[in-house]
């Protein structure tokens, strides 16, 4: 089974899916977490993130797969916390919008998910990385909301505000790139999760997929 779990930043995609993933026993794959694996390496190779090619080749040289929890490894070797720091998240957008890089990547996610089922989270798995997912929802929340979440996630609840306002410029960059862009699938379950823990929203989609819905 492979369920696609969509949506802008910090929508709670990662936290969800991971949850959902443990339920259903499937596979935890998070395609955001190999787009920071390929920018982790752009930005210690000293290459420009806006350099195409070059980013392209970093990509389809680098092995990236994941551990026993769901975990980021680069060549084999663990890529957090590094992945989550504040230089890889200002330019993985740039290094993801790169047609190239999503040709290294995407076939990466699809022989992943194919090994046993998955619950896969990103922002274009509904409509390209798995647009025959047995199930697929879209995930969204207030940026506010999301700025809190992010604040609070990173231990800084005072800064809410401004990780609303670097959520925002990333949806922005992500909404209006030329390849692969975050957008609702049309088949996809809009899931508003603005008020919503984690859980509740694990047990609503759980709900969905095992009532048939
Ligand atoms: O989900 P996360 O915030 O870790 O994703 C980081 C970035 O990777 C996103 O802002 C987006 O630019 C890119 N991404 C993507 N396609 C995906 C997942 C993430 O382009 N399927």
């Amino acid at each position: 089974m492979i369920i696609a779990i969509d949506g802008p930043a910090a929508s709670g995609k990662s936290t969800v899916a991971r949850a959902l993933a443990q339920r259903l026993n499937l596979t935890f794959l998070d395609t955001g977490a190999m787009y920071r694996a390929v920018t982790l390496r752009v930005l210690l190779a000293g290459v420009d993130s806006d350099d195409g090619e070059a980013c392209t080749r970093i990509a389809e040289a680098m092995d990236i797969s994941f551990d026993e929890n769901g975990y980021v490894l680069l060549d084999g070797k663990p890529g957090e916390p590094e992945v989550r720091g504040s230089e890889v998240t200002a330019a993985v957008s740039t290094v993801a919008a790169h047609a190239g890089v999503r040709a290294a990547i995407v076939p990466k996610q699809q022989s992943i998910a194919a090994a046993g089922g998955a619950v896969a989270e990103g922002r274009d798995t509904t409509t390209v990385v798995f647009p025959e997912a047995d199930h697929k929802f879209f995930l969204i929340a207030s940026p506010l909301e999301r700025g809190r979440r992010r604040a609070q996630e990173r231990g800084e609840p005072e800064r809410a505000g401004e990780y609303a306002a670097e959520i925002e410029r990333r949806d922005e960059l992500d909404r209006t790139r030329e390849h692969s862009p975050l957008r609702q699938a049309s088949d996809a379950s809009l899931v508003d999760t603005d008020g919503c823990t984690p859980e509740q929203v694990c047990e609503r989609l759980l709900a969905h997929i095992l009532g048939g819905a």
